[in-house]
């Protein structure tokens, strides 16, 4: 496999057009972390375009729990996931915001980390940037320090980074 540092990451993401619904350009990562250098690397830029002091990473389902725990392991941080509803069995923090069409909330277990662990953010894909926002409150409710919002691919047209920066969350490191 290839797995040198000019292993082409952009093109081992597939694009598909439409879908789930008329008029997205969906960017599938399935392709990038089935070739071994594709994800190694994937892991890599996002490790090395982040923060090193790292207490814990939280990952937003589903594809945040891909690259998530590899970055984990890579900063010596512990792994936490934030998950859609009824999803975890314990007591949680939640938010609930707004998608293109309806809502869906956000959830950790209340006690995933305590006040002051330093939270980097790890998922796929910004966009609107209304989910990692979502995440960033989380952490702000449990009284975590994020420290950073990491992805592998930014939708830079759809304005993700700046809501983000607008709300205060941050800094958003993205690879591609
Ligand atoms: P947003 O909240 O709009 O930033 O959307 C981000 C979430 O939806 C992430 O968890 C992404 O995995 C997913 N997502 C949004 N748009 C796309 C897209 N065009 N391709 C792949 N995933 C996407």
């Amino acid at each position: 496999s290839d797995t040198s540092p000019g292993t082409d990451l952009a093109g081992l993401i597939a694009e598909v057009a439409d879908y789930p619904t008329p008029g997205v350009r969906f960017r599938d990562i399935t392709p990038l972390i089935a070739h071994p250098g594709g994800l190694a690397a994937a892991v890599e830029q996002m490790v090395a375009a982040g923060p090193r002091d790292v207490d814990i990473v939280v990952g937003l389902e589903a594809r945040g729990f891909i690259f998530g725990p590899a970055i984990a392991l890579a900063l010596g941080a512990g792994f936490v996931p934030a998950r859609k509803p009824d999803k975890l069995p314990r007591p949680v923090e939640s938010v609930t915001y707004d998608l293109e069409y309806g809502s869906t909330t956000l959830a950790v277990h209340a006690d995933a980390f305590g006040p002051s662990a330093r939270v980097l953010i790890v998922d796929d894909v910004l966009a609107t940037g209304g989910t990692a926002a979502a995440a960033a409150e989380l952490v702000g409710r449990l009284g975590g320090q994020l420290v950073g919002i990491t992805l592998l691919l930014e939708l830079s047209e759809l304005g993700g980074r700046e809501r983000l920066t607008r709300l205060g969350f941050g800094p958003v490191t993205s690879v591609l």
